[in-house]
């Protein structure tokens, strides 16, 4: 017989289902989501509580000495949501829209994110209120090495491990890696992932997420039982995530009928060349004038007659608003939070398989957890290896979610994050609560 690993308490928990009713709220949406999950795990109280709070929230002070010589002080955070499976994961932004609950909020996402692909992470995020494109080269240096000093105590390879994210780069990851090294009083590559290759990153990282897109929607197809081979696909957002996903999927065979980004979209029906409106997208900044189709809005976009929707820029853009005018038959969502709680419901009705965000898109956290292997053991592998390993995991991933779907009979979206929250339990009940 398997031991019991419960904690001991016989009690159910009874979510509060009215807490999270704002449906414009992608976080509060998340822990919705994270507290059905929990309630069909029928988690043990004390654990529901140990998972519903932040283990660390930081917040510093960042003097920096402006190029006018004036000294301005930016407020920076970083929260450690849960290191129950290893160090903390989860990117840096730069923004004047981050705050301590929206910090908290996505450093929770990493911890579901890290756990469904079960790479050995916590989850973590951080952020500086600031406004990076009024600031010069130097500027941003001087302020992210102020950062970097003001969380240095949690940072870490062991403990702590930040990625770029809005508004942040490969560049100020060097800066970052560089600054803890200093303090250190010896290089530390493995304290970031998303560096430069030359200094520690890794081969494949910046596909990464659209690889995992692809390779997931290719698991959803398989399973509905639909060819790849002229599958029709739309992609929302033609930036990182939303292009690689276009052009691997394309080369797999799918027809990419319409793309779009902040400047608006093109639908093609006789299929968009990807390679194309890439090189367009370099030399033009936006697909702004690429002209090869009819101009169409994002929000048609969202209801085209289509096989796949691959959602890869905005939060919140399939709501209770349009999500019963959904066409396709399989959304694989590259951007985090684009659909709210409420539409999951009507999705669902109309019978849509959801590949959610925490699966999805995590094949950017899987590279870096590769890059950080790499760094660790000071030997780098080639593309084809980092490519093969991810696609191990990120079919596993699909498998396991899947699985846990038939079984319990809820959609992907709530076994992804049951298959997460029980990792992350199973490893609280293993160590034991220290209480
Ligand atoms: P990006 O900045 O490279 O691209 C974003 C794209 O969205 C651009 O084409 C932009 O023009 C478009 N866009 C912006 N506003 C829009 C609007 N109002 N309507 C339509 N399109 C709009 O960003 P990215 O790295 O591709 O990230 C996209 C999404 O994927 C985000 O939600 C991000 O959090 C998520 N994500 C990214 C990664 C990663 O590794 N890059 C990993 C996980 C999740």
């Amino acid at each position: 017989m398997a031991t019991d690993l419960r904690l001991p308490t016989n009690a159910i928990v009874k979510p509060d289902k009215d807490r999270f009713l704002n449906e414009d709220n992608p976080f509060e949406a998340m822990m919705s989501r994270f507290d059905r999950a929990a309630e069909l795990l029928d988690l043990e109280p004390g654990l529901y509580k140990v998972l519903r709070k932040p283990e660390k929230q930081i917040i510093v002070a960042c003097p920096v000495m402006l190029d006018n010589g004036e000294i301005e002080v930016y407020t920076g955070i970083r929260v450690l949501y849960n290191t129950s499976r290893g160090p903390a994961k989860g990117g840096i932004r730069f923004d004047m829209q981050v705050n301590l609950d929206e910090v908290t909020a996505l450093a929770a996402w990493m911890t579901w994110k890290c756990a469904v692909v079960n790479v050995p992470f916590g989850g973590a995020k951080g952020g500086v209120i600031c406004d990076p494109l009024k600031m010069s080269v130097g500027e941003l240096e001087r302020l992210t090495r102020r950062y970097t000093a003001g969380i240095i105590a949690t940072l870490g390879p062991d403990s702590d491990v930040p990625a770029p994210d809005v508004n942040t780069n490969e560049r100020v990851m060097a800066w970052l890696m560089d600054t803890y090294s200093m303090h250190k009083g010896h290089t530390v590559t493995a304290v970031t992932t998303g560096k430069p290759v030359e200094m520690g990153g890794s081969l494949g990282r910046r596909e990464a997420t659209g690889r995992g897109c692809m390779l997931v929607t290719k698991e959803a197809l398989a399973h509905l039982g639909m060819n790849v081979k002229g599958t029709t696909v739309a992609v929302q957002g033609f930036g990182n995530v939303g292009s690689v996903s276009a052009q691997l999927l394309a080369r797999e065979g799918c027809k990419i009928i319409a793309i779009s980004d902040r400047t608006g979209g093109w639908h093609n029906a006789a299929g968009i060349d990807v390679d194309d409106a890439i090189n367009y997208v370099k030399q033009h900044k936006s697909l702004e004038g690429y002209g090869k189709g009819d101009p169409i809005s994002n929000e048609d976009l969202l209801t085209l007659d289509v096989d796949v929707l691959l959602p890869a820029a905005l939060e919140n853009v399939i709501t209770t608003k349009n999500a019963a005018k959904v066409r396709a038959k399989v959304i694989c969502e590259g951007a985090n939070g684009p659909t709210s709680a409420a539409a999951d419901a009507i999705l669902d009705e109309k019978g849509v398989f959801v590949i959610p965000d925490i699966l999805a898109n995590a094949g950017g956290v899987t590279v870096s957890y590769f890059e950080w292997v790499q760094d660790r053991g000071g030997y780098f592998w080639d593309e084809d290896t980092v490519n093969d390993r991810l696609r191990n995991i990120m079919v596993k991933g699909f498998r396991d979610v899947l699985g846990l779907s038939k079984q319990h009979k809820v959609n992907m979206r709530t076994a992804a994050y049951m298959v997460s929250i029980s990792r992350v339990a199973t490893v609280h009940r293993l160590r034991g609560i220290y209480a």
